[in-house]
Order: C-alpha cells, then structure tokens, then sequence
C-alpha cells in the first residue's frame, strides 16, 4: 500500500505504470507522463536523468521537522503538482530544480507538515466569525450590552445565535436569564450558545417563537432550566436546546458558501490544511456537505475535509455503498458522529458517581442514548456497513458504555482495521485505558480545552477523576494513539495554541503556571505528532499526508519560530508565515489584504 502511493524516482524516470490513488492524479499525472514516454523513445539511456520532470516548487534553507520516524528532519523539499517528490539536504532536493520552479527561501525557518484539525464544526466555526462574540465578556452586564449592541444592527426576522458565552469568567459565576437581555432585544429572537455548545440563552421572543412555556415538559436528554414559579429563565440544555432549534430558520446555500469561505481564509491562516467535520446534533451535515461539494466543484476548498454526519442516519452513507474515508483528497465522507453525553461545563458529562459540587447528578446521557441499546443497534449495523464510528464521550461511564460497544462489535464482526474513535475522551475511568488501547480506539482530543476546562474542573469532580482528565501522556504510555484537534468553533482554531496547552497545561486563568496535573503534559514532538500524522491515521490518511514524505499530498506550514526550542510559553503566540495545500500557497503572510485573506500565490 505505502509503495503503491508513493510517487518513486523509478516512476519519473520512465517506467511505465503508477497507480495513483484519485483521479485527479491520475490526470495530472497523464500530462506529463505522455510528453515524458515520447523523450524516453527518443534520448539514449545515458540522458534518462535530465528527463526527470523539474519540480513546480522547492522550499530551501528550511529545518524541516517531517513528522515522519524514518527522515525526521531536513533542510529542503521539491514538489511536483500537489505532492512532494523529494525531502532531503538542500543538495539533495537541488536536482529537482528547472527554470519554471518557484523557490522559496525559508531562511533557516522551521517548515511542519499542515495541521490536521481531528475534530471541528467547520461552518458552526465559520458562523461564529460573523457572529456577536460573547466568550470574552467578564460580566453578565458586558453579555447582555453586548447582544444589545448586535440587537441594534440586526435586520427583521434574523436571530442573534452563537456567542460562545462563559458565566464562569463572571462574578458572581451564574448562568444568564432571558430577564437580562429582554429589554435590550424586544422582538428580535435571540437563542445564543454557550461555549461548550451544551447550553442556550433563549430571549422571551425565541421562547415564543418555539412555544417552550412553563407547560413544555423537558424533553429526553435535556433540561429546561425554571426559575421558583416554574417559568423557563430562557437556558435550555442539552436535548431542549432542539425545542429552540427546530424554530431557527434554516441558513440558505448562499450563507453556508459564504461562511465556508471565512473559514476556509481562516484555516489557511493558521495552517490548518485539513479538518474532520463532526456532526454537531443540528442535522445540518448535509447541508453543509452540499456546500463543501460545490466549493471543491469550483476548485475553491483550500482545505482537505473528512465529513462525519450524524450515526442516527447512518442508513444514508451505508445504502450508496460508501465506506469509511470515501472520497477524493480534498472532500471524503464515510465516517458517523455519535454522542454518548453531554459536557463538563453542563454538568451533563455521563459519571459513576456524582458530580463533587452536585450530589445525586451524575449527569446525562444524550437523546442518541435512549435506550443505550438502541445507540448499540445503529453502531453494529454501521460498522457493518463499513463506517467509521467517531463517538462524543466524556464523563467516565459514557466513555466506559462506549468502549462496551466497540467491544461488543469486535467480538461480533471479528477484527478489522476499524479506526473506532472517541471524541474528547475527556473523563477516563482507570480501568478502561487497557481497554483503550486494546481495542485500538483513537483518542481525539483537544488539548485547549484542558487549559479552559482545567480552571474548575477539579472542584466539580475532585481531584481524583482530574488526574485523569485530558490523560495525553496516560493514553500514550499505555499505546493509544492521539488525534489533536479543537472542537472549533468551542475552541479557537488555532493549532499553536493546542500545542502549548498540551506541552503546558498552563490554565487561562494562570494559576497553574507550571501546569494542571503536570504529570499528563507531552512534549513539543509528541503533540505536534498528534496533530499531524496522529490526526491523519484517525481519517486513514496515513499514507497521504501527515508527513513530509516524498509520495504525499504536499501540505506544509512555514512558522514564525521554532517551537521545539523556545521557551514553550511562548509557542501560543507563534504565527504561520506561509500554508501549502497540495503544494499551492493558500496563505502568505506577507500577501495580507485589509480582510486578513489573502490575494493568492
Ligand atoms: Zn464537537
């Protein structure tokens, strides 16, 4: 398989057959392979070298870090259309040099493969660029000014949404009620999120307009909060957040194509070059699939993007026949988004035992859970189907319910290279990291959060179950591999900033300068592994990219510094000079618009 991927000097020098994995190469590859075959007739073996095709573009002068265990570090790289075609000394890859080949100088600065954002809600993230932004209120006054301000601004019939609030950087730290910002929003429907995305502020006129009374019964999986009377206070939580949901207009293909194009500018940015898209309970995959489709139609996707719709349709996916990571290399499908429980934030995370500040709560399953056995059922007859399961789990006994159905999968449809994962992986219950690994399941995690969620968490399940919370280095000692990602837009996007938090575990609120449970901490390497080739194994892109190797997609990162030798405080403010997709530049530093987007190579 790895050969078979590979684009070897043998290929270029003449010999006659490559199989490339997409169509897409396969033409590109045609085009120069024809006018080659004619040189080859004509020239004696002797000239067969000068043949070599030149490369579209060389990165020199660089320290490149390959994330790749058997070339591990080099000065140069040579792409030829999107892949690379050589990694070696500056003299090595000197060869590949014509008199078409751009040349870049990276001046001793460091070149990472792109990151592979392992989890992410593109267009929710997207939305949330456009959107009021609430996260960094520090007062339940600044919130509500805040959305009064948006209310302003806002046209009839359109909502205020997203907003990413956090009451707990508030004093007092109490959740919102619609009392706060009636007055300042009056008719204009306002539904905005908590930052974790388990949790809604509605106003009186959402409320309205989703019919949720003192008489709406909380629905399975959810809570909508009520004040002494029993009225609702406007927060709703988990599941009852779908009674709001359902009232919210639709976004039309036009304001998804827009919002894909922020994010898309805002990815490249950051040197994101790929992103696993979950399912984030909306129903709205789709809809956004249709726009990816179009972007990549019109040769606009300046990312790669793994598509994870919703497990309870699962029957869509499996009746066309597609699989796991179907698809080309900029746009693939095949894997299924599950939840098993709500959030930390929430109190909603699915616990053994109760929640420290909570006696008697511990915590939720989601609607996708009742029953637990029907959730079972969907997942045993995807996995038959040949679909990848990708599994929100969080509190100890969510996950431990979920690693009971990989089991129960395993043992009824025999090993396979299934790739099963669970999202966030946050709480772990100390018996089940054996299961973890044995049963092959990919931690996806999101490293930002331990330095967000690290501020309180302790107080709500002591410091027992906080040890193993965010256990990067438990899961790796005991050799379960780590895919790195955001949860973006619940985190920022930013890769610089999940590295530092896992290499520090420094949490926002300083107080842990040397790190929240310093003993799960990694290293520069073992992150930046995880976010590269840990994240590309969890979409089995594996041979594709994640690495500079020559045969792979040439997705790179120039960065500001060197992440592995300064001091790692300071890896959150590193800034990405250049991003390469398929060996295009679709972010220069240097190519700034007022927009912050670029003008292009
Ligand atoms: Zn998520």
């Amino acid at each position: 398989m790895e050969q078979r991927l590979r684009l070897p000097l043998s290929v270029v020098e003449g010999s006659a057959h490559l199989d490339l994995p997409n169509p897409m190469n396969k033409a590109n590859f045609r085009q120069f392979i024809a006018p080659l075959t004619v040189v080859i007739a004509v020239l004696p073996v002797a000239s067969q070298a000068q043949s070599k095709p030149a490369a579209d573009l060389i990165i020199q002068h660089a320290k490149i870090w390959t994330a790749d265990t058997a070339n591990p570090t080099a000065q140069a790289v040579a792409v030829l259309r999107d892949r690379i075609v050589a990694v070696g000394s500056d003299a090595d890859v000197e060869s590949w040099r014509g008199s078409q080949t751009r040349v870049i100088d990276a001046a001793g600065k460091l070149v990472l493969p792109g990151f592979d954002d392992a989890h992410c809600h593109f267009l929710s993230g997207g939305f949330q660029l456009d959107a009021v932004e609430l996260n960094d209120a520090t007062s339940a006054e600044e919130f509500a000014r805040r959305i009064g301000e948006r209310a302003k601004i806002t046209p009839k019939r359109e909502w205020i949404l997203a907003g990413n609030w956090d009451e707990t950087k508030w004093t007092p730290a109490e959740l919102p009620t619609k009392e706060l910002i009636d007055p300042l929003t009056r008719d204009i429907p306002v539904f905005v999120s908590r930052y974790d995305g388990h949790m809604g502020l509605a106003n009186s006129a959402a409320l309205r307009a989703a019919g949720i009374t003192a008489q709406t019964a909380d629905p399975p999986g959810g809570v909508i909060l009520r004040d002494a009377k029993g009225n609702p206070t406007g927060a709703l939580k988990d599941a009852a957040q779908d009674l709001m949901s359902k009232a919210i207009p639709l976004l039309t293909t036009e304001q998804r194509l827009h919002l894909a194009l922020r994010a898309l500018a805002h990815a490249a940015s950051l040197g994101v070059t790929s992103c696993q898209n979950m399912d984030d309970g909306d129903n709205q995959t789709y809809n956004d699939l249709k726009a990816f489709s179009q972007l990549q139609e019109q040769g606009k996707l300046t990312m790669r993007l793994y598509v994870a719709p919703s497990i309870v349709d699962w029957e869509d996916q499996a009746k066309i026949g597609v699989r796991r990571a179907f698809g080309s290399s900029f746009l693939r499908i095949g894997a299924l988004k599950g939840y098993a429980d709500g959030s930390l934030g929430a109190r909603t995370a699915y616990f053994f035992e109760p929640f420290n500040d909570m006696p008697g709560n511990r915590g939720l399953l989601s609607e996708q859970m009742q029953p637990p056995t029907l959730m079972r059922e969907r997942m045993l007859k995807a996995d038959a189907a040949g679909l990848q399961l990708c599994t929100h789990a969080i509190g100890d006994q969510g996950i431990s319910i979920i690693l009971d159905f990989y089991t129960d999968i395993v043992k009824e449809h025999g090993p396979a290279d299934r790739r099963f994962r669970i999202e966030h992986a946050q709480h772990m219950g100390a018996k089940d990291f054996d299961r973890f690994a044995q049963l092959g399941v990919i931690a996806s995690m999101q490293p930002y959060h331990a330095i967000d969620d690290g501020r309180w968490a302790e107080k709500r399940i002591g410091h027992d179950r906080a040890s193993r919370t965010y256990a990067f280095r438990t899961f790796l000692d005991h050799g379960v591999r780590l895919a790195f990602g955001t949860d973006w837009p619940v985190a920022p996007l930013n890769p610089m900033l999940g590295l530092y938090a896992a290499v520090t575990r420094a949490t926002l609120d300083g107080k842990n300068a040397n790190g929240w449970c310093p003993e799960q901490k990694l290293t520069v390497a073992e992150a930046v592994q995880a976010y590269t080739m840990g994240s590309a194994y969890a979409e089995f892109q594996e041979q594709e990219k994640g690495s500079i190797t020559a045969g792979k997609l040439a997705d790179m990162v120039i960065v500001s510094d060197d992440v592995f030798t300064i001091d790692p405080v300071k890896i959150r403010d590193v800034k990405v000079l250049k991003t390469f997709v398929g060996g295009k530049i679709v972010w220069d530093s240097e190519r700034l618009t007022a927009a912050g987007e670029t003008k292009g190579p």
